[in-house]
């Protein structure tokens, strides 16, 4: 049997990383800084695709592919854009063995590239509001790099829509951070904070960038999402531009917004435990693994057609796998541990005497997460389980995120809090004082969270008169 995996207590980072690689989620590449994702990690990328995909054609979006290379001249157009990516750039200089009359850049996002596409298609109001999304993966040059958290080419989706008015786009940038919150709690049970980014942290050309920012498990922030109002500075640098009701040239107005395979990081820090992953019923590539449980062939024939009946049973209703390795019981319940699938069934001897099965939750460990259930409407049973297994996970998040959600006094106090977990403080909002709580601290501004207790107050670093509330913590 494999080794145990490092406590998460002891060195959280070492936990993370065994996870990945004995889950069989991801593998390091031949080339350094990017991932190979293995099909159950692959699997997990899925299942955020089609939670996040469903959300996005609800609320109007069409799916379109723009393409990897953008023309290096595309990116300087405009100039916060250029400047926030110019560091993480890969070029292509040569190809087709002749030098490029001008560079291509490997997509870092397509905000340019869309940009000139949709200063040809949108002529009239008529063409507006454009809702479209991509799904594909992009190269940000990253030296520091962490399976799923940090690499230097990953997957995400790129949202990118162009309204008539300003209130239009800003309505569906607020629209999307709320898609993203959802998905996040209602999904991957994960409790997030919507607000908006500080000066520093918006997005390179963007006006104004919201963000969903969730606790892990070793209490520091991870920003899952991110939605910008982009206002009509794409629009100005790629001339996009319509012909308005009283037939006159106007910018559009434009947004974009993205999620990543850095979810699953998440995932895996905001539910995994020191036996492994702990997977969301809704997220969970297999809900309920069978595992028969016999001694010998004459228990085995017993055995296995019930197994296989309380397959059958199952398969119309949830993701269920039977595992007939030749392998011991004890080494199998460890490995779906290792896996987070969210239910096990044991099926034995003594559970085909009574006409049972014994049903053990990922969630809440040991004797307790076990019981008898009746073999007779099993599918109902494992459906409600799951049910109250999504809704206990997101429980569990909360209630450790918020305990570890403090709410100082004084700068002291903030350092204490920000040390060990989330400050929710009063904040002036210069980057000149955020600047300085960084240095001194390692945390960053991750929020302003949309939810204001609102008054006023002074700032928690500087002392000068605050009018909102922000988060600090430090952050992957
Ligand atoms: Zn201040």
């Amino acid at each position: 049997m494999a080794d145990k995996l490092t406590p998460r207590g002891e060195d959280f980072s070492k936990w993370y990383n065994e996870i990945v690689q004995r889950a069989e989620l991801a593998d390091y590449s031949p080339v350094r800084g990017s991932m190979v994702i293995r099909p159950y990690g692959y699997s997990l990328w899925e299942a955020v695709h089609d939670g996040l995909d469903r959300r996005f054609k609800a609320t109007g979006h069409q799916n379109a592919y723009f393409p990897l290379f953008i023309p290096m001249s595309f990116l300087q157009k405009e100039k916060e854009h250029v400047e926030g990516f110019s560091p993480e750039l890969a070029v292509v200089t040569i190809a087709g063995g002749e030098q490029l009359e001008e560079p291509l850049v490997v997509r870092p996002t397509s905000e340019t590239i869309i940009g000139y596409m949709y200063a040809q298609w949108i002529k009239s109001y008529r063409d507006l509001p454009v809702l479209i999304n991509c799904w594909n993966n992009v190269v940000r040059w990253e030296l520091r790099t962490r399976l799923f958290l940090r690499t230097a080419e990953f997957l995400w989706q790129e949202g990118h829509t162009a309204h008539a008015t300003k209130e239009e786009a800003e309505e569906e940038t607020r629209r999307m951070l709320d898609v993203y919150s959802d998905f996040a709690r209602n999904d991957a049970a994960i409790p997030v904070i919507p607000g908006r980014k500080s000066e520093t942290e918006k997005f390179a050309g963007a006006v104004r960038s919201y963000t969903i920012e969730a606790m892990m498990g070793d209490k520091k922030a991870l920003q899952s999402g991110t939605s910008h109002f982009l206002g009509q500075n794409f629009a100005k640098a790629f001339e996009i531009k319509y012909l308005d009701k009283n037939n006159e040239l106007q910018y559009a107005w434009t947004t974009s917004w993205g999620l990543s395979t850095r979810m699953i990081g998440g995932i895996i820090m905001v539910h995994g435990d020191d036996q492994g992953l702990r997977l969301p019923p809704k997220m969970a590539p297999i809900q309920v693994v069978i595992v028969p449980i016999f001694k010998s062939d004459a228990e085995k024939a017993r055995v296995m057609p019930v197994v296989e009946q309380m397959r059958e049973l199952l398969a119309g209703a949830v993701r269920v796998k039977v595992d007939d390795r030749e392998e011991t019981p004890g080494f199998k319940f460890n490995d779906w541990e290792m896996r987070g699938v969210p239910v096990r069934m044991e099926v034995g001897p003594k559970d085909v005497d009574k006409g049972s099965v014994v049903l053990a939750r990922r969630d809440i460990p040991g004797r307790e997460g076990k019981a008898f259930v009746p073999q007779a409407g099993i599918a109902d049973a494992v459906r409600d389980l799951l049910a109250q297994i999504q809704a206990n996970m997101l429980k569990q998040a909360t209630e450790f995120r918020d305990a570890n959600v403090r709410e100082p006094k004084t700068y002291e106090e903030f350092k204490a809090a920000v040390d060990d977990g989330f400050a929710r403080a009063w904040w002036c909002g210069e980057k000149q004082c955020e600047a300085e709580i960084k240095e001194d601290t390692k945390a960053t501004t991750r929020c302003i969270p949309l939810e204001q207790p609102g008054g006023s107050g002074t700032c928690i670093h500087c002392g000068k008169p605050a009018s909102e509330i922000a988060v600090f913590a430090k952050a992957y």
